[in-house]
């Protein structure tokens, strides 16, 4: 941490949630760290430097994409988060709303998306890396089943 941080900050460990944060995810890795590094195959449509967006290989609807964060940093699911993870949280949705509005991507056939996040089990969350599912191209039903 060098000089950067004063005394005042070592004492309260003002840092070590955000420094440490990513050394505090002990949950194993997931298939998604298979397709951030390239490891399995994926329709990638979006990447800047900490989000990564695929299309979902089991879409359904005519379109759907996951977008994710390319460091979990403790996100295996929403109920993790944090203040520490505001920034990234906003970053998703406003990529999320980019894909949205993405008519080369299947969402101009109908007019709106279903952004999801499934938390948990009973949500039916699979994949414990957070990701937030764009759906379109396609009228849907609430509520969900
Ligand atoms: P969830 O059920 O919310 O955890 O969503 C996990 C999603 O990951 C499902 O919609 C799957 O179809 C999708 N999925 C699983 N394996 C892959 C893969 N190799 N490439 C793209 N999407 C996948």
């Amino acid at each position: 941490m060098g000089v950067l941080v004063g005394s005042w900050e070592k004492e309260r460990h003002r840092w070590d949630t955000i420094w440490l944060a990513g050394q505090r995810d002990t949950d194993p890795p997931t298939l998604f760290d298979k397709i951030i590094k390239q490891e399995i195959p994926a329709t990638i449509v979006r990447e800047t430097d900490d989000i990564l967006a695929f299309k979902d290989i089991n879409p359904t609807a005519p379109a759907h994409i996951l977008v994710i964060p390319k460091v979990r940093n403790g996100l295996s699911g929403l109920r993790k988060a944090t203040p520490e993870h505001a920034e990234i949280l906003g970053k998703l949705l406003v990529m999320a709303a980019d894909i949205a509005n993405d008519d080369s991507l299947g969402f101009g056939k109908a007019d709106g998306a279903r952004i999801v996040i499934n938390d948990g089990p009973a949500a039916g969350q699979e994949v414990p890396h957070l990701h937030v599912h764009v759906i379109g191209g396609r009228y849907m039903t609430w509520p969900p089943g």
